[in-house]
């Protein structure tokens, strides 16, 4: 079993679509406790410098660019297991794989709009939290 953080970020599309709060409740229902929370906006090269893993990738200018055209919401999560079991409430990439009941299925629009981020290893949910939260804002 992994560790009991997760980070996730609700993206600018599902931002744009007044889908915070039904998100949040979708969370919350799923046994997620907030640890940390912050409605903010990412400036292009802060989105370019967190999603520097998928440098490489042919859609990461697509990425950045539609990740800094909105504000988001970023939180750090807890519950045991948080990584994988967040990874199942949010679905998988493209909303059309998603299975039903999840974020994606729900809220996401295409592959790269997808409403929501979620870590997807310990290490770098907390790398990622750190990008946006000092421990004072962790309770
Ligand atoms: P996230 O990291 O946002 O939780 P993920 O882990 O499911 O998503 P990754 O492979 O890490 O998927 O891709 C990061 C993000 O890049 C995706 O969430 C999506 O917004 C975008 N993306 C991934 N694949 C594509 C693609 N083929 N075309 C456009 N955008 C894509
Ligand atoms: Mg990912």
């Amino acid at each position: 079993m992994g560790g009991n953080k997760t980070f996730t970020m609700i993206k600018p599309d599902a931002v744009k679509k007044n889908a915070i709060g039904a998100i949040l409740k979708m969370i919350n229902d799923g046994g997620f406790r907030i640890v940390a929370m912050k409605y903010t906006k990412l400036a292009q090269s802060e989105a370019g410098a967190f999603y520097e893993v998928h440098k490489e990738r042919p859609f990461y200018g697509e990425l950045v660019d539609f990740m800094s055209s909105g504000p988001i919401v970023a939180a750090i999560l807890e519950k045991d297991n948080a990584v994988e079991d967040y990874r199942k409430l949010i679905g998988a990439t493209n909303p059309a794989d998603a299975a039903d009941g999840t974020i994606r299925k729900l809220y996401a629009t295409s592959i790269g709009e997808n409403a929501v981020h979620g870590a997807d290893s310990d290490e770098n949910a907390a790398r990622e939290g750190a990008f946006f939260f000092s421990e004072r804002d962790m309770h």
